[in-house]
């Protein structure tokens, strides 16, 4: 056994306040909208405070005989519209300052989701793409067994997030059910075969396409007409791109960590994501050239989608970009300086809680499949997620113009998530014990 130092990052001071971006931009936001409500203090500590926060120690001796410590969170952030909600991120990155900054997201993307959850946020700080799929197994089952406690179908149901996939979920559920007996309910985004919904995998974003689409119904235009560059390939953007191809959109450019390609006809979606399935990057693709990272930020396209980490939108970024739309897929990915930058071109920015609602949309879908142990078909799925974007979208929009519309959308969302959490709140009574 070696005990691995050298290699291991400076341990977080427990006391220290990092302002991870996603923190930075989750506060900014929340500040703006309770300021625009004019909410009293408590009211804005009511609903900016989480609930309940758990932090666990992970030590695994890894099967190269590494001996890791993980650190692994658990942030209810708010629950007053119904059991917590949220995914469970694996990033080197993650820390309780961003996973607190996420669970936040999820409390107003399920409200104004209209679906009856609140919202939480889980994360392990590891690099699962390092690990061998047997220590990622011990590691999932191990955070399960610390945090158990606080979950359940009806109090904390977990989800897929960056770094994270349906067969997670599914070691996830059985290491709960060791303990709890079977459970499907407690976590979503499963293999199918284990009660994980239809359409789940792709929801998120063929959410974003569909969101893309209203916006574009709106301003008088077709989405068939739109050229979209993505920023991230992941589980996000691969289907959103294939859902914006799908209805006649060209897209342009994409990128991910390894490399950006770029073609002006239009980038053959399904080859590309063969071939990331084989090479593990869009770098390389043959059907495209390669371009430099300011060229994709800087490329031609009526939308850009980010789809990969929070804060990668910042103000450099922003000058750069030329779209009309900025369509958030990811969560937190535009800084508030590079926002007011976009609003002032007139750029239309869609926000992330509600352009990527759609996988706790489905997510939701699943849940009550599970609660009611049947399976909804695909078109079924699709269909229904399709008439929530649009609703999301009415209801944003309803906002905004009882706002007097001149309001960004972001605060018109954040407004109307505010406004519903805080109804339930009250109507719950302020008096626990
Ligand atoms: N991780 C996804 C999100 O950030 C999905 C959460 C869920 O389905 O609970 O929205």
């Amino acid at each position: 056994m070696t005990a691995e130092s050298s290699a291991m990052r400076a341990p977080v001071p427990a006391t220290a306040e990092r302002e991870s971006p996603e923190l930075a931009i989750a506060t900014a936001f929340f500040d703006a909208a309770a300021e625009r409500l004019g909410l009293p203090d408590h009211e804005r500590e009511l609903l900016w405070r989480p609930e309940l926060e758990l932090e666990v120690r992970i030590p695994i001796e890894l099967r190269s005989g590494v001996v890791r410590v993980y650190s692994g969170f658990r942030v209810q952030h708010n629950g007053s519209r119904g059991p917590f909600k949220g995914g469970l991120r694996f990033h080197p990155d993650v820390d309780r300052w961003e996973v607190r900054a996420l669970a936040s997201l999820m409390t107003w993307k399920t409200a104004i989701a209209s679906v009856p959850y609140g919202g939480a946020k889980g994360g392990i700080d590891c690099a699962p793409e390092e690990l061998e799929t047997a220590d990622l197994e011990t590691l999932t089952r191990t955070y399960m067994n610390k945090v158990e406690s606080i979950l359940g179908a009806t109090r904390d149901i977990m989800a897929p997030d960056v770094g994270t996939s349906a067969r997670m979920m599914g070691w996830l559920m059985d290491q709960y059910s060791i303990s709890r007996g079977f459970e499907p309910a407690i976590v979503t985004g499963k293999p199918v075969e284990l009660g994980g919904s239809l359409g789940r995998e792709s929801a998120t974003g063929r959410g974003v396409a569909y969101m893309l689409e209203c916006a574009a119904k709106d301003a008088g235009r077709d989405v068939g007409e739109l050229r979209i560059a993505l920023q991230g390939y992941g589980n996000v953007g691969r289907w959103a791109a294939e859902g914006l191809a799908a209805r006649g959109a060209r897209i342009v450019a994409v990128e991910d960590a390894a490399g950006a390609v770029h073609a002006e006809h239009g980038l053959d979606v399904r080859a590309l994501t063969a071939h990331v399935a084989e090479a593990g990057t869009v770098a390389g693709f043959p059907g495209g050239e390669r371009i430099a990272h300011e060229e994709l930020l800087a490329c031609a396209c009526d939308a850009f989608v980010p789809a990969a980490l929070g804060g990668m939108i910042d103000e450099d970024a922003a000058r750069l970009l030329r779209c009309s739309i900025l369509v958030e897929g990811a969560n937190g990915p535009t800084t508030p300086a590079a926002e007011a930058d976009l609003l002032d071109r007139g750029v239309l920015v869609i926000p992330d809680v509600m352009a990527n609602v759609g996988g706790v949309v489905v997510s939701y879908f699943e849940w009550v499949q599970n609660l009611q142990h049947f399976q909804w078909s695909a078109e079924d799925v699709d269909q229904r997620l399709r008439e929530r974007i649009a609703a999301v979208y009415h209801d944003v929009c309803a906002q905004r113009a009882v706002a007097g519309g001149t309001s960004s959308l972001r605060l018109a969302a954040y407004e109307l998530a505010l406004s519903r959490v805080l109804t339930a709140a009250k109507q719950r009574g302020y008096t626990s014990g």
